[in-house]
């Protein structure tokens, strides 16, 4: 059997939980086994049974008191019940903020070998092997698992959905796990709300020192919520206060990997690579021809982004009229 984790955001279910739903399923298919989704939290029946579409067989609810708010020693007792519980030889969690905290974990208490940041389905023909993305997504490394049970943290934006004409059927524990498991507390939990979450848009705008300063990024931000994008920057942006550290992408900040990534301004160090070149699509606007960014970018536009940039606005709002 496969467990996965499902995990929510403030009861939904994000992309990348219904990609490892999927990724278990295709598990589970290749080692005809099923698949058991493990949701942790208030979220809707409807949406619970709907990870069926995605090739969960069932899913297990916890939600009570102890489980409310995440605690990782918590959510990871949880998981280890049900998975000696279900006998479940594969783990799947996304590698996610959540998750990652998670996968160790889950391991420790399975007594299982882990992976994170897999980005490929298991091969079984010469033991268990997955693939890695390892150097900030510069070079591959394939892994072999040799304990009888594993723990695979699957990248985000990595698998495509499959979809199973099936809904899953809903069985509600308490997970073996109660408020007296908490080591530690979240006391305040302050969201950045009305934002899409840079992690897990699929496209984010970003732009660099060539913006000259603060005051510019109107036009960043007009583009990025015509687009129904994310905004990211450089270190240099983040750490001369023009934009909040939480945007600073890169060796030192965050990695993403967005269907689309949009670098105005930015001059493509390899620390700045490090963070965005796994991206499916990377557009560079700079004024400088020998960028490095144009070596990374699918697209280039050689220009000034004070010229360019309100062109591209003005294209995106003919488009999103034209749409509606
Ligand atoms: C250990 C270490 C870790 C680091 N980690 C990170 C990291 O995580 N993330 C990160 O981003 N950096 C990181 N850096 C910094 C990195 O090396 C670069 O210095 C930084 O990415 C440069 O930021 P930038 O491209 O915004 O600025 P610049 O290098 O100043 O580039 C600005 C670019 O804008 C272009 N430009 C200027 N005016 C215009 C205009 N009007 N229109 C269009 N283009 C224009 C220029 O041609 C230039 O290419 C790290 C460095 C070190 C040493």
């Amino acid at each position: 059997m496969v467990l996965v984790f499902a995990e929510n955001s403030d009861g939904n279910f994000k992309k990348s939980t219904l990609e490892a739903v999927s990724y278990a399923a295709e598990v589970a298919k290749s080692n005809g086994s099923t698949v058991v989704a493990v949701s942790i939290g208030k979220v809707e029946d409807s949406k619970l049974s709907e990870l069926g579409k995605y090739g969960a067989d069932k899913v297990v609810q916890i939600n009570h008191g102890a489980v409310e708010a995440f605690v990782a020693e918590v959510y990871a007792k949880a998981l280890i019940q049900l998975a000696k519980q279900h006998d479940a030889k594969i783990v799947v969690l996304s590698n996610t903020y959540t998750g990652k905290s998670l996968a160790p974990r889950v391991a420790a208490g399975l007594k299982a070998a882990v992976v994170s940041g897999v980005i490929s389905l298991p091969e079984t023909q010469n033991g268990f092997v997955v693939r890695k993305g390892v150097f900030s997504g510069k070079a591959f490394a394939d892994v072999q698992l040799n304990t009888e049970t594993k723990v695979l943290a699957i990248t985000p934006n990595t698998f495509t959905l499959t979809t199973f004409d099936k809904s899953a059927e809903i069985i509600i524990a308490d997970g073996g796990v109660s408020a007296a498991d908490a080591i530690s507390k979240p006391v305040e939990v302050s969201k950045v709300t009305g934002k899409i979450p840079l992690t897990e848009a699929e496209v984010v705008v970003s732009a660099g020192r060539g913006m000259k300063g603060p005051e510019n990024w109107g036009m960043i931000e007009e583009l990025a919520d015509l687009l129904g994008a994310a905004t990211a920057c450089s270190k240099p942006v983040s750490d001369m206060h023009w934009r909040p550290h939480s945007e600073h992408v890169g060796q030192t900040g965050i990695t993403i990997k967005p269907n689309l990534y949009i670098a105005v301004g930015i001059s493509g160090a390899i620390q700045h690579l490090a963070g965005v070149s796994s991206s499916k699509v990377i557009v560079a606007i700079n004024k400088d021809p020998e960028a490095p960014f144009f070596k990374a970018a699918d697209y280039g536009i050689v220009g000034d982004a004070f010229e360019v940039l309100p062109k591209i606005i003005d294209a995106a709002k003919k488009m999103k009229a034209a749409a509606n």
